[in-house]
């Protein structure tokens, strides 16, 4: 099988790392890719939002399976632009990635057809923004509708926090037109859980939940990232959990979807609050999480890309996979540039990854990486993502920090909890 991956992140390099496992593929591209990819796949000077030139490599090079990472290209459309050339896509079309792309789109299909999340409006006027704000009172947090690299959303403690958040979205304009209209909605307390599965329009399979930790500080302080770090199995998403979420929350949603006229091809991802009343929506995501994907395909032992191919064929998936249940739990630990999710400096040279990449059960994942002159350097926000798996989360945890231990770059810093508060290691707050 010949395979495009499209993206260059560290979501990226799990799957390049999955799919060239496969006795199935013969060809493996990636566009654009990253150092880290290149030891599995050709990598490709084509950008992930560059759909002409997607299209014409997919094409020149009889391309079987196209498989998308991010969401940008998801959300602009770069399904459908890809079935129309009669391409097989992992990932879903326009209409039905706007899940993501559009909180206000996502929000008003849940309401329409029951699924459970939090109560919410969507303003375009501040002023009205500010008036809903005061009614709903708080703890609420304040979205904004487009995409915002996962840091658009706000949780705000008082009204005057609600104000502040409202202008920064609307007025400041400082998450750009994303935040010209807002989703404002209520607080749901719990603990937060991300579920993966899997749809092909003709058939759904759960994949597994991973726990994500967003916040760039040791016991979730300071602001929000794109994710510093991530674990799987989640004690809480049991068989019971899994089965409930399956039938209340994935299941009609992508009915849903379907029935308006937007089928779903791709992996849909749940971020779910375990309310004292049940799971709900925090939000989805078109896409695998990053880096609950690096966590969960390093758990994965079977052959990934047979799923890919049916999801992307439109056919049946087979019945839930056992691996789910086996007895392996992974981690992953995002290792940042200094001054990350702010503005930070790149280009530091990076050592000691084939070190840790040479402990049993550890992979270390390339997020912002380049090569300069021969040398590994720094080349974005989150730079490098050290998964391990092992048969239990506390060896798993103790692996993955192994392995950070042995990378170094000027500035580098990471969380040093993930995982750890399910081990009771951490107070839950
Ligand atoms: P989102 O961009 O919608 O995923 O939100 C980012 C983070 O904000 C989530 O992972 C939650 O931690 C928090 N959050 C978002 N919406 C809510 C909500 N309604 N109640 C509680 N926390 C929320």
């Amino acid at each position: 099988m010949r395979v495009l991956l499209v993206g260059g992140g560290g979501r990226e390099h799990a799957l390049a790392w999955k799919i060239a496992q496969s006795p199935l593929v013969e060809h493996l591209w990636a566009a654009p890719g990253n150092p880290g990819i290149a030891k599995h796949a050709r990598c490709l000077d084509v950008a992930a939002d560059d759909a002409d030139g997607l299209a014409g490599f997919a094409t020149a090079h009889g391309v079987d399976l196209v498989v998308v990472g991010p969401e940008t290209p998801l959300v602009a459309g770069l399904g459908d632009r890809l079935r129309a050339l009669g391409l097989a896509v992992f990932g879903p079309g326009r209409r039905a990635a706007a899940i993501e792309g559009s909180k206000a789109f996502s929000k008003d299909l849940m309401a329409r057809h029951g699924i459970p999340t939090a109560r919410f409006a969507t303003h375009t006027e501040p002023a009205a923004a500010r008036r809903y704000a005061r009614e709903v009172g708080v703890p609420l947090v304040v979205k904004t509708d487009g995409l915002a690299a996962g840091k658009g959303a706000i949780v705000c403690a008082t009204p005057e926090d609600a104000d502040a958040a409202i202008a920064r979205c609307m007025e400041r304009r400082e998450f750009g037109a994303a935040g010209a209209t807002v989703v404002i909605e209520e607080f749901m307390a719990g603990e937060e859980a991300s579920f993966f599965a899997l749809s092909s329009g003709a058939s759904v399979l759960p994949l597994a939940a991973a726990q994500d930790h967003k916040t760039v500080l040791d016991d979730d302080r300071g602001p929000n990232t794109g994710g510093m770090g991530a674990y799987s199995p989640v004690a809480s998403v049991d068989a019971r959990m899994q089965a409930r979420v399956m039938a209340e929350i994935v299941e009609p949603t992508l009915a849903a979807l379907a029935a308006e006229g937007a089928p779903y091809q791709g992996v849909l991802y749940a971020g779910l609050m375990l309310t004292k009343e049940g799971p709900r929506v925090v939000e989805f995501n078109c896409r695998f999480g990053d880096p609950e994907c690096q966590a969960i395909l390093m758990r994965m032992e079977e052959d990934l890309v047979p799923l890919l191919a049916a999801v992307a064929r439109g056919e049946r998936l087979p019945a839930p996979a056992p691996w789910t249940n086996a007895g392996r739990a992974s981690v992953c630990v995002t290792v940042a540039s200094g001054g990350y999710p702010g503005t930070y400096e790149t280009g530091r040279e990076i050592t000691g990854v084939l070190d840790a990449s040479a402990l049993p059960g550890v992979q270390v994942f390339h997020a912002g990486t380049a090569r300069r002159d021969g040398r590994l350097v720094t080349a974005g926000g989150r730079v490098l993502g050290v998964t391990a798996v092992a048969g239990t989360l506390a060896d798993a945890v103790a692996r993955a920090y192994e392995g950070v231990r042995l990378i170094h770059f000027d500035g580098m810093h990471y969380r040093t909890d993930i995982g750890r508060r399910a081990l009771g290691e951490v107070r839950a707050r």
